[in-house]
């Protein structure tokens, strides 16, 4: 099957076409032609002589995903089903904020972390995406808003869609230099937040890129015990280690995590673990903003239920008076089941009970 060039970084592209005896310059007309111009078929680029065309052609395909289902939230969220190439499904949000506009992506189909809450974790991973699959989702969700007419661009990023951007991480760091490059769609690193479930040993490895993508760690409990409980992938990477890979990123990197905690009625949410994690985070609080998440309900996942407004705000004083920098997540499109994996989760269930 033909991979897509969207796939591709500018030093890859610029390679291949040398190793094809087509000159250098090619490279940045023909990326002028995908994240500039914006066009979907080779036969467009107007510029670029029928023999590289003809090359490009039989080698590359430009846009691989199909919309399956595009759902409209209240709000302006716009939740993207899109069918890959093999038939699987994955999901991709745009939403609107006061700042840009925002794509949260999907790095793979399914997710084997498994954590206890989540929709994604459900259904095992069957594959990575690959880069072009990824850069793919941004170009869908941008060609979508050409078409809309009103001069918009996607201006930042999340890794927040299905899947755990560490356990692809190749291709994760691939996408990154494709989207972030100014010669193509230039979307500034600083507007980039790549989330894990923390690998320490690849958040050692994100520090040593030294990129200025940002960095968010689903934390979600302050201790062991309970961080176990509700994620199994704790046992490999206990909270001491991810610590000491904090602390790593943050030696080298001097940019500010954030520390995604996501609150479960009565699991992870009294004042004992709002104390707990502002002791956790002391020493590292001037580096570190949690982002207090408020559960979204998940069908399968029947043992959770959302914290109550007044343990929220309690949770979020308590870490307020400990000196720790807090925010409580604003929900978006929850009317369209925008919980990461929800609407692929659904739609899968849909079409095997047919
Ligand atoms: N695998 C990565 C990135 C994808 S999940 C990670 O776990 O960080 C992105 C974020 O959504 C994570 O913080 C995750 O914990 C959170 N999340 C998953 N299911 C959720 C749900 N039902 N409600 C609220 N947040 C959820
Ligand atoms: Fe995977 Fe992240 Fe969901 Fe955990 S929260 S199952 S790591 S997608």
């Amino acid at each position: 099957m033909k991979q897509s060039i969207y796939g591709l970084t500018m030093e890859q592209l610029t390679e291949w076409l040398l190793e094809n005896g087509q000159k250098k310059y090619r490279a940045q007309q023909v990326w002028d032609w995908l994240y500039k111009k914006r066009v979907t078929n080779f036969s467009d680029m107007k510029n670029i002589n029928k023999d590289c065309l003809e090359l490009l052609e039989d080698h590359f395909e430009i846009e691989l995903l199909k919309e399956s289902i595009k759902q409209e939230s209240a709000d302006g969220t716009i939740k993207f089903l899109f069918e890959l190439p093999d038939g699987n499904l994955i999901e991709t949000v745009l939403m609107s904020f006061s700042y840009g506009l925002s794509v949260c992506v999907t790095t793979q189909v399914g997710c084997n972390i498994g954590c206890s809450f989540c929709a994604s974790g459900i259904l095992r991973k069957s594959r990575d995406l690959n880069s072009g699959e990824i850069v793919g989702q941004i170009m869908k969700v941008q060609h979508f808003l050409d078409a809309r007419g009103k001069d918009e661009r996607v201006s930042h990023i999340v890794v927040m869609g299905i899947g755990e951007p560490f356990d692809n991480y190749i291709n994760l760091m691939n996408f990154l230099h494709v989207v972030n490059n100014p010669k193509g769609l230039a979307i500034g690193a600083r507007h980039i937040t790549v989330s894990t479930s923390g690998l320490a040993q690849k958040i050692r490895e994100f520090a040593d890129e030294e990129l200025q993508v940002n960095l968010a760690l689903s934390l979600h409990a302050p201790n062991d015990e309970l961080r176990t409980q509700i994620m199994k992938i704790n046992k490999a990477f206990p909270i001491e280690k991810l610590m000491a890979a904090l602390d790593y990123y943050l030696e080298k990197n001097n940019r500010r995590v954030t520390i995604e905690y996501i609150l479960l009625k009565d699991v992870n949410d009294h004042e004992k673990e709002a104390l707990e994690l502002a002791k956790l985070l002391h020493n590292k609080r001037h580096l570190t903003y949690v982002n207090l998440i408020p559960y979204n309900p998940v069908n399968e996942h029947i043992q959770y239920e959302r914290s109550e407004k007044k343990s929220i705000l309690a949770f979020y004083d308590t870490l307020k008076k400990k000196g720790i920098q807090c925010g409580i997540r604003h929900e978006q499109g929850t009317d369209i089941d925008a919980a990461c994996g929800q609407l692929r989760s659904k739609q899968i269930k849909k079409t095997k009970s047919v």
